[in-house]
């Protein structure tokens, strides 16, 4: 897992927190996501509902931290760039294979055409 890295103060220390939002019911029932992407509706009755955040803030200053003060350990870097490295060879390979197939369906009875039609404009010349 990676951490959150404070916008604010650069400290490197959140706490998961809980935030409750009061708000008018429209409708059909809305459920509100927050940035961390975890959200839970509970209704209080007359159109009003009560919903539940889980937010991520800083200890030292209390900032709300979202998705974009995530920060990657080494460890997770690592595994990704590993990972888009696999999906690149993979990616070549595919290519690979392609100018393999070309060879064989494009390039090759090609060849062996253009053989059989300068072996009939020799064999003309010849008779
Ligand atoms: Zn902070």
């Amino acid at each position: 897992m990676g951490y959150y890295e404070c916008p604010r103060c650069g400290s490197k220390d959140s706490y998961q927190g809980t935030e409750h939002v009061l708000h008018e019911k429209r409708g059909n029932q809305i459920t509100m996501v927050n940035e961390a992407g975890m959200a839970m509706t509970r209704e209080t009755g007359d159109g009003t509902e009560q919903v539940e955040l889980m937010v991520v803030k800083c200890r030292n200053c209390g900032e709300s931290l979202g998705q974009k003060d995530y920060r990657l350990t080494e460890a997770e870097i690592a595994a990704e760039e590993a990972q888009n490295a696999r999906e690149r060879r993979k990616q070549q390979k595919k290519i690979f294979r392609w100018h393999e197939i070309q060879m064989k369906w494009v390039v090759v009875p090609g060849i062996v055409i253009c053989g059989i039609f300068l072996l009939i404009e020799f064999l003309k010349s010849i008779f």
